[in-house]
C-alpha cells in the first residue's frame, strides 16, 4: 500500500507543527501530511518548573489533535525508515508515504542505556531526571523530601537538548534547600561535560558568579557513566585522563545522553556527527535537496531548543516554498537560539546567542543580570506564545 502528499512532515512535535502552520498559512492550498503517532504534544520547557515545584506537569501535555493545522492531514502512525532516493517514507503500519518535499522533524531519542545501571532506576530511591514526562515528577518528589546530604547533578556529552536544563534545576534545588533550611548540611555538585558552565562569555561570568555564590562544587569534563544503586555511587569518567571518580548521592538528576532516533539509522539523511546533515543557514539537506530539516534532530551548530525553531521555521518554509517554485529561496537562520536560565526561585537570565556565540537579545537591557522580570516571562508568557502564537504559526 503506498500513498502520497506533496509535502510530508516526519515528526509533529515543536519542530513540526510549527512549520506545518506557517506552510499553511503561507498557502491554505497545500497537501502537507504530519507523521506523528502521539496522542500528545509536550511543552519540554516548563519542565525545569515542574522538577522545581513551580508548576503542575499536567500543563505541559496537551492533545496532538488540537494543533494539527487545519488543511493538514495526521498520518497517525511512526516514521520506520526513510528512502530519500526513492522519495518516500515507511511507516509502522507497513504503508510507504511518497512525498515531493520532505521535512524531517523527529527531534532527539534519549538513551537511557548509555550510563551503565541507570535504565528502570529513574524515579527511584533518588534518581530523577527533568528530561522525560515519564521521570520529570520525581525530582520535585525527592527534592521536597531531601533534608540533607549530596545532591548532584550531571551533564552528558552533547549534543542535547536545552544545554542550560542540566544547571538550571542545580540552581533551583540550591535555592530550594536554603528555604527550607537544609543547605548548610548539604553539597550541591555538578558533574559535566563541558569545559565551562557555559558557552557564550557574557553569559558565563554572571553564571560562574551564581556558581561561587552558591558554593556549587564542579567537576568539569567529567561524565556520568555509571550509577551504583545500591551504595548510592554515581562514577564519573574524566575525559582528560580517563579518571573515575565516585561521587555518593542522595539525590541523583540525570541527564542521559541524546541520539537522532533509529528511523533515521539507514536512509542516509545523517552526517557524520549522526544528525540530519542540512546546510546550517538554509536548512535544506546537503544531498537530498527536496529534503529539510530543523528542530532539535537536525545538524545544526547551535543549543537545540523550541526558542531555535521559532527562528528556524520562517527560514525553512520560505526556502521550501521557494524550492517548489524552482527557485532558490535565500533566507538564512543565523543560529538564533535561546536559554532562559532560572537561577533562583523567582530570578532568571535570558541568554540569547547566534551561531558566533555572540549575544542577540531581544530587550533594551543587559539580559546577563539575574532578573525577576525575566523569570515572569518564563512563567506566564513564553508558554502562552508557544501554545497560541508559535505553534499556530504566528509567533
Ligand atoms: P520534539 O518537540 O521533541 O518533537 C519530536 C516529535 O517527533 C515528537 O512529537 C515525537 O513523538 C516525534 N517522533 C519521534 N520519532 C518519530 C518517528 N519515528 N516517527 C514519527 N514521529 C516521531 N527549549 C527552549 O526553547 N527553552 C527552554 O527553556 C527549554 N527547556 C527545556 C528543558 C527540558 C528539560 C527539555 C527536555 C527541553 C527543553 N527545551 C527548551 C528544548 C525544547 O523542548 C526542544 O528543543 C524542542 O521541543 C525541539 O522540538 P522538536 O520538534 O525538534 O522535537
Amino acid at each position: 500500500m503506498s500513498r502520497h502528499h506533496s509535502i510530508v512532515i516526519a515528526g509533529g512535535g515543536a519542530a513540526g507543527l510549527t512549520v506545518a502552520a506557517r506552510l499553511l498559512l503561507a498557502d491554505p492550498a497545500l497537501d502537507v501530511a504530519i507523521v506523528e503517532p502521539s496522542e500528545h504534544h509536550y511543552y519540554q520547557p516548563i519542565w525545569t518548573l515542574v522538577g522545581a515545584g513551580v508548576v503542575d506537569r499536567a500543563g505541559s501535555r496537551k492533545a496532538e489533535a488540537d494543533f494539527i493545522p487545519r488543511g493538514a492531514k495526521w498520518i497517525k502512525d511512526r516514521v520506520t525508515a526513510f528512502d530519500p532516493a526513492k522519495n518516500e517514507v515507511s511507516l509502522g503500519s507497513g504503508e510507504k508515504v511518497g512525498y515531493d518535499h520532505l521535512i524531517v522533524a523527529l527531534g532527539m531519542k534519549l538513551d537511557w542505556k548509555h550510563v551503565e545501571g541507570l535504565d528502570g532506576n529513574v524515579g527511584k530511591d533518588g534518581i530523577c531526571s527533568n528530561y522525560s514526562w515519564e521521570t520529570v515528577e520525581s525530582t520535585w518528589k525527592f527534592l521536597k523530601d531531601f533534608r540533607g546530604g549530596n545532591a548532584v547533578f550531571t551533564f552528558p556529552s552533547p549534543p542535547l537538548k536545552c544545554a542550560g536544563a542540566p544547571q538550571k534545576i542545580m540552581y533551583l534545588a540550591d535555592d530550594h534547600l536554603r528555604r527550607i533550611g537544609v543547605r548548610n548540611k548539604s553539597r550541591v555538585i555538578y558533574g559535566s561535560m563541558q569545559g565551562a558552565i557555559f558557552g557564550v562569555a557574557k553569559y558565563r561570568e554572571t553564571l560562574e558568579k551564581v556558581i561561587a555564590r552558591k558554593e556549587i562544587e564542579t567537576h568539569f569534563q567529567h561524565e556520568l557513566v555509571a550509577v551504583k544503586t545500591k551504595s548510592r555511587e554515581a562514577i564519573f569518567r574524566s575525559a582528560v585522563d580517563q579518571k573515575e571518580l565516585s561521587v555518593k548521592y542522595d539525590l541523583l538528576h540525570v541527564v542521559p545522553r541524546h541520539a537522532a532516533p533509529e528511523a533515521l539509522a539507514e536512509g542516509g539523511l545523517l552526517g557524520a556527527d549522526g544528525y540530519v546533515e542540512v546546510d546550517p543557514h538554509s536548512l535544506q539537506h546537503k544531498r537530498h535537496p527536496n529534503v529539510f530539516s530543523l528542530g532539535d534532530v537536525a545538524s545544526v551548530p547551535t543549543a537545540r531548543t523550541g526558542a531555535a525553531v521559532r527562528k528556524q521555521a520562517p527560514v525553512l518554509v520560505h526556502n521550501l516554498l521557494a524550492a517548489r517554485r524552482g527557485e532558490v529561496g535565500g533566507a538564512k537562520y543565523d543560529g538564533y537560539s535561546s536559554c532562559p536560565l532560572t537561577t533562583g526561585y523567582g530570578k532568571l537570565v535570558l541568554a540569547e546567542f547566534d551561531y558566533d556565540s555572540q549575544p542577540a537579545e531581544s530587550f533594551p537591557f543587559d539580559q546577563s543580570q539575574e532578573r525577576a522580570s525575566m523569570w515572569m516571562l518564563k512563567l506566564h508568557v513564553l508558554p502562552e506564545m508557544y501554545w497560541h502564537g508559535m505553534l499556530r504559526g504566528r509567533a
